[in-house]
């Protein structure tokens, strides 16, 4: 496809003499051999060999994935800069030169044939050809696009507003600066800290430890970075010391901790069950018992509402079940409100729902014995 004759004397001067090793020359992409029909002559002044270091059909490729990336004219400069190739456009006679599917080797091709590639027996190079992008795409290529560009793209590395909020925008060490990386690398640390209590409950408390922890954890890697040892050793203490002060090491906790009859005593004793690793007293037990865990208001509703809706669905029950309907509710479904878990007075919401729903006040069934009291 290319033959260039000097190229062609390379080789088999190559051939003739004792150098062995650069009588066999490969693509340093592909590892094809290279000849003279799929290679091109570089410039003496950037190759020991004179020969590419790709075969042909790789730069076509490469010049194709940079086409597809940005356009066959755009890839067509930068592959005459990649490639050392001298940039003349002009070579192209034709209009519908696009329409070529190796383009890259058309383009050697057309250099070739116009004896654009080789002057005063030298292999032109990149800078024998037009090297102003400016000059071949227009004047609108400039730098001010290139500093908007860098500007653009630094802003999207700035950190989000809510890591902002998270960890707030002063410094957290002397000569940090607080870039969208910090940001990240205290969210990882916070993270990965937090999972590791996993199925755990943390307090607030235990929240901020972890923190302040990740914190300290981006300063210590930033220290360390920076070959301030001693700060960076004073600052692993302080970590150790915060997850201490909350029992949050490793150490601390024991899988098997929970199980222990001390601990259980103290959970107990914090619950107010047990008083000096006593149990308390039975009839005191069963005060603070019903207090704690029994006693209060569960519901925001009378005992009466919940009287109505028992009686809607058991009507209901029965009406789907196609059963006589009696007009009053059978005592087993009777609720005594022994613990006073319903609220004592009705609630203008639920007068309106009364209201609403058409609430009769249900009247309950008495057993012989209930009657006869
Ligand atoms: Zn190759």
């Amino acid at each position: 496809m290319r033959l260039f004759s000097f190229i062609g004397n390379f080789f088999s001067m190559a051939n003739t003499k004792k150098d062995t090793k650069r009588t066999k020359l490969t693509c340093h992409r592909c590892g094809t051999e290279l000849t003279p029909q799929n290679s091109r002559p570089v410039s003496e002044e950037y190759s020991i060999t004179g020969v590419s270091h790709w075969c042909i059909d790789c730069e076509q490729e490469y010049y194709e994935r940079l086409a597809a990336k940005e356009g066959k004219s755009f890839a067509l400069f930068h592959c005459c800069a990649a490639f050392n190739v001298p940039c003349k456009p002009f070579v192209f006679k034709k209009a519908d030169y696009e329409q070529n599917d190796k383009l890259w080797i058309y383009y050697l091709d057309c250099l070739e044939e116009q004896g654009e590639d080789i002057k005063d027996d030298k292999v032109l190079t990149f800078f024998d050809g037009e090297t102003s992008i400016r000059r071949i795409f227009g004047k609108n290529v400039d730098q001010q696009d290139f500093i908007t560009y860098i500007i653009t793209e630094n802003s999207k590395k700035m950190p989000t507003l809510e890591q902002r909020q998270r960890w707030g925008t002063d410094r957290i060490w002397e000569g940090m600066e607080m870039t969208a990386e910090v940001y990240d690398a205290l969210d990882r640390e916070y993270e990965s800290r937090k999972n590791s209590f996993a199925g755990q409950t943390l307090t607030l408390q235990q929240e901020n430890t972890l923190r302040l922890v990740a914190k300290n954890m981006v300063i210590y890697n930033f220290c360390m970075r920076h070959q301030q040892v001693g700060h960076a050793e004073k600052v692993l203490k302080m970590v150790d010391n915060a997850l201490a002060s909350e029992q949050m090491r490793k150490k601390d906790e024991k899988p098997i901790e929970g199980y222990e009859l001390m601990s259980q005593v103290v959970a107990l004793e914090k619950a107010g069950v047990m008083e000096d690793g006593q149990f308390l007293p039975i009839d005191k037990l069963q005060e603070v018992l019903f207090k704690k865990f029994i006693k209060g208001k569960k519901f925001d509703y009378t005992l009466d509402a919940c009287d109505g809706m028992i009686e809607a669905i058991w009507k209901t029950m029965r009406q789907n079940a196609d059963l006589f309907i009696p007009d009053e509710l059978p005592e087993e479904l009777e609720i005594e409100d022994t613990f006073g878990e319903f609220s004592e007075e009705e609630s203008d919401e639920e007068k309106e729902r009364k209201k609403f729903t058409g609430f009769t006040k249900p009247t309950f069934a008495q057993t012989k014995e209930s009657a006869g009291e």
